[in-house]
């Protein structure tokens, strides 16, 4: 089978296929998370939509699946690769952008932060995520909760249409009028319909963001948690903002003065004028920050807010969904992680604020039509040795249990790093009707996602 695998490959792909033994065999494996030990029998980096169609064909041929990826940012809860072929999709780029209609189409390969930098001279914005090394179609696939979103919501209910490819091997363009179902259910049904070339979506006006970040030494963090909980119960919705506790490593990679330092953290973006943005933020500004780096900045620029690394690192991480983020909450994480006397593993854990247009169904929307639950966690630690690993995990592991007593009982895609499973990613139907579609689409299981929707 090797060899019949290698000819279909080899023979009707334009892009690289590479292959275990080959040169640069190492690199193409690689994901974005460096402690996931990635082993496909093949990884195809797509020059095209045609070496897409190539690679689902072959797959079906050999009895294997296919594995899309971009850059592998959500790599942690995948299954084995063992019987797959990795599809990386980063080379299928392109990027158009029509302004006066605020839409913008983005082959799949494209980064956020191209898109976001492109858009700053039309003073426009996406609905993208912390992490501008993140491609637009994984991340929109799973939800999408970027600064923007209690404003204008979750990025995959921005999308127009998606082109892809699915298990048949067919191109395809899906939208509100043709293969309807299929549109529904990659707008946060994630990887399991196809494999998307190219992606459309709306993006929204921003003439002003006001955003930054506010630190204080993490001896404050019981304080300022605290004043977070009492702030954004007035946040209107165009304030979406997270708390952090950050625990800086004293490496040189981190840059003065964060080396070697903790700190409480608010961060977070008005969609509107300076002098509301700063009536808006003065309260936690009261509590007189170390650093402030409010300021009214171009949309591009909120990619730099959360410091998110770009380059790859060996890490684990994992989050979930709360009913409340109260100040019992606050004082409970602080317990295992940045509070007196605790010694935790993690880098950081964060909070963020939903609500806002997240709450609600937008009409039209997909299979992830609002986030029930007004708080998000995500909890992540670098495993520079891999003997740190179950440290950190446990670490992680009790975060979720302080935090347990105010688990909504449900998921978000993008941050589960863990397989959770349909009903908690979807609710009970939602997942039923995705694996219905799965099942018209993709009946025989031929693709891999991270997180796997079983045809139904
Ligand atoms: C540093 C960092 C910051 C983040 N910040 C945010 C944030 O602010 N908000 C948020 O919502 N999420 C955030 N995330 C989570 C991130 O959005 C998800 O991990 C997302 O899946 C990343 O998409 P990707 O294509 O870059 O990653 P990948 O790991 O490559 O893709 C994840 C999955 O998406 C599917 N997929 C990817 N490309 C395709 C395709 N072309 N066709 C079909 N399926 C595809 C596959 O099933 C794949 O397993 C962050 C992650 C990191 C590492």
């Amino acid at each position: 089978m090797p060899d019949t695998l290698h000819r279909l490959l080899t023979t009707t792909v334009r892009g690289t296929v590479t292959f275990p033994g080959d040169p640069g065999w190492d690199d193409a494996r690689q994901a974005y998370n460096l402690a996931v030990d990635q082993r496909p029998r093949a990884v195809v980096h797509a020059a095209d939509a045609a070496d897409v169609q190539a690679v689902m064909r072959a797959a079906r041929a050999a009895g294997l699946r296919v594995a899309p990826q971009g850059t592998g940012h959500g790599c942690g809860a995948m299954a084995s690769l063992d019987e797959a072929i990795l599809l990386r999709v980063d080379r299928l780029g392109g990027l158009e952008i029509d302004a006066a209609a605020r839409r913008v189409r983005a082959g799949t390969g494209v980064r956020w932060g191209e898109v976001t930098a492109s858009l700053d001279a039309h003073g426009l914005a996406a609905l993208a995520g912390t992490s501008p090394t993140a491609r637009v179609a994984g991340y929109t696939l799973g939800g999408g909760i970027g600064f923007l979103a209690r404003a204008h919501g979750l990025a995959c209910n921005a999308v127009e249409a998606v082109e892809i490819v699915t298990a048949d091997g067919e191109l395809r363009r899906a939208d509100a009028s043709s293969d309807a179902d299929l549109f529904w259910a990659v707008r946060g049904g994630g990887g399991n319909f196809g494999v998307v070339t190219a992606i459309e979506f709306r993006v929204v006006p921003a003439p002003e963001v006001f955003a930054g970040a506010l630190f204080w030494d993490v001896t404050r963090a019981p304080e300022v948690l605290t004043a977070w909980t009492e702030w954004i119960p007035d946040a209107p919705d165009t304030l979406t903002s997270t708390a952090r506790v950050l625990q800086f490593p004293p490496i040189p990679d981190i840059p003065e003065p964060f080396r070697g330092r903790s700190f409480a953290m608010v961060q977070g973006a008005f969609l509107g004028a300076q002098e509301q943005g700063a009536d808006l933020w003065a309260p936690l500004r009261a509590l007189g920050p170390e650093i402030d780096t409010l300021a009214v900045i171009p949309p591009s620029a909120l990619g730099t807010i959360n410091m998110d690394p770009p380059e790859p690192l060996p890490y684990a991480g994992d989050g979930g969904l709360l009913t409340a983020f109260t100040p019992e909450a606050a004082a409970a994480l602080l317990a295992v992680h940045g509070g007196p006397g605790t010694s935790s593993p993690l880098l950081s854990v964060e909070i963020r604020h939903l609500g806002g247009a997240m709450a609600t169904a937008p009409e039209g929307a997909g299979a992830l039509s609002a986030i029930p639950a007004p708080f998000a966690w995500f909890g992540v630690g670098a495993i520079p040795d891999p003997a740190l690993g179950d440290a950190v995990r446990e670490g992680i592991e009790h975060v979720a249990e302080a935090l347990a007593p105010w688990d909504a009982g449900c998921a978000y895609m993008n941050f589960a790093e863990t397989p959770c499973g349909g009903d908690i990613l979807f609710g009970a139907d939602v997942h039923a009707r995705l694996r219905a579609v799965r099942a018209a689409y993709d009946p025989d299981g031929l693709l891999l996602a991270n997180h796997e929707v079983a045809p139904g």
